[in-house]
């Protein structure tokens, strides 16, 4: 079997098959080191080193699964003899299983200026890795002017915690007393931060409390000049003369997916896959699942605990199955958003965008410490112990 790509879901998927008995799993993939990218956020924030987020991805490969160090650059999934992919290196590798996680890929082209103003220095964000230590620095210190964040808009990675290192230096700007002085904009691609209203109703309180004006279905057209141009449903505007931006890139799946014929109408490329089972509906053999996938829901980490168990008891079902009798994913996904520096609330939804609590009578998206606590240092160490070991 053929796992392209080991973020969160091609790693902890591994391990969850070998667990399970499978044997001749291989992981391609050319980053030698994984992130945890929940706590690029903390990062963002001050609240979290670096070596937090950083692993060696070898060191977290399964044990008995290969790791070949390249990129994916095609996928021939109807070949004779099974699906192959090939390599940037010129590998071709064929198998009897390919499941797709390669994640999704920053779109820079989307967003003309991007680029050059992350260059420059008055723009990064939390979700760009190599950028996110220059958040903290750009942010922690400023005492007047103004300030641009953004939640991308879908697909992205769990997007709505893109509000994290807006809220978190919110509260520290209003501990500094320096909050009134500050002039901070948000582009919400949607008319609410979450589009679930009790969540949405407690995040537009506390938006409100800290000052921040809100553009609504709103998009960042370009940037330039320490200036983002950004597009309303009443036009554009241009907020100019900023002091730092925080513009998360928008998102695609990888091109070679498109290329494959292996995605469905999403203008984004994402995977085609029947969005219970995560299997491809012409290719019986190929898989998709995670951020690539289009699943019908946001995508996140969490969503991936659900969606790892459900196709790894797929896979290990064998081809016969009938695909009634095959697991499903219910679509869960889960927004984590801390609303200051101590207290987080959890959304939980399903497909359809209701509430999916994991917890019974204790309502997680009212803002708690237990929560951030548990988002900041017990998260981290159940990913790395126990999620990509395939135990949860
Ligand atoms: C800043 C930030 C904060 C987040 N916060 C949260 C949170 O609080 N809670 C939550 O649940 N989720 C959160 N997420 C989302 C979560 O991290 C993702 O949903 C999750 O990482 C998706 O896993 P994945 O394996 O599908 O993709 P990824 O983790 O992106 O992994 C994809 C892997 O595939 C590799 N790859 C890409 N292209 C190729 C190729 N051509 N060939 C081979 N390999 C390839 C990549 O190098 C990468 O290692 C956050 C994400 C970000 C960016």
């Amino acid at each position: 079997m053929t796992i392209v790509g080991a973020g969160n879901a091609g790693i902890s998927l591994a391990a969850r098959l070998r667990r399970e008995g499978v044997a001749d799993v291989a992981i391609v993939e050319p980053r030698t080191t994984h992130h945890y990218r929940p706590l690029l956020n903390y990062v963002g924030a001050g609240l979290a080193p670096m070596s937090a987020v950083e692993r060696a991805t070898r060191g977290l490969v399964p044990e008995g699964c290969t790791l070949v160090e390249d990129h994916v650059t095609a996928v021939d999934p109807g070949a004779a003899g099974g699906p192959t992919v090939t390599t940037a290196g010129g590998r071709t590798l064929r198998s009897t299983t390919l499941v797709l996680c390669p994640g999704l890929d920053e779109d820079w082209d989307a967003t003309p200026g991007l680029a050059a103003a992350y260059d420059a220095g008055w723009a990064a964000s939390t979700f760009v890795g190599e950028a996110a230590p220059r958040v903290w620095p750009a942010l922690r210190d400023l005492t007047a002017g103004r300030v641009l964040f953004t939640v991308p808009p879908e697909p992205a990675p769990c997007g709505p915690t893109a509000l994290k290192p807006l809220l978190m230096a919110c509260d520290h700007w209003r501990r500094r007393r320096v909050l009134s002085r500050l002039d901070v904009t948000l582009v919400l691609p949607d008319a609410s931060p979450v589009a679930v209203p009790e969540p949405d109703r407690r995040l537009e309180v506390t938006l409100e409390g800290y000052g921040v004006r809100v553009l609504r279905h709103a998009r960042v057209a370009r940037l330039g000049d320490r200036a983002v141009t950004v597009t309303t449903p009443g036009g554009t505007e241009v907020v100019d003369d900023l002091a730092f931006a925080h513009v998360v890139p928008h998102y695609r799946a990888p091109r070679w997916i498109e290329d494959a014929g292996l995605a469905g109408t999403t203008a984004a490329g994402l995977a085609a896959v029947d969005p219970l089972t995560l299997r491809h509906p012409e290719h019986r053999n190929v898989w998709a699942l995670g951020d690539c996938a289009d699943l019908r829901t946001r995508p996140s980490g969490g969503a991936l605990r659900k969606q790892v168990a459900v196709l790894a008891a797929n896979i290990t079902a064998g081809p016969d199955v009938a695909d009634a009798d095959l697991e499903q994913y219910d679509g869960y996904t889960v927004m984590p958003i801390t609303t200051d520096r101590r207290r987080l609330m959890l959304v939980e939804i399903d497909r359809s965008g209701r509430p999916s609590p994991s917890v019974p009578f204790v309502d997680l998206a009212r803002p708690r410490r237990a929560t951030w606590l548990a988002d900041r240092y017990g998260l981290p160490q159940t990913y790395f112990r126990r999620i990509l070991r395939g135990k949860v």
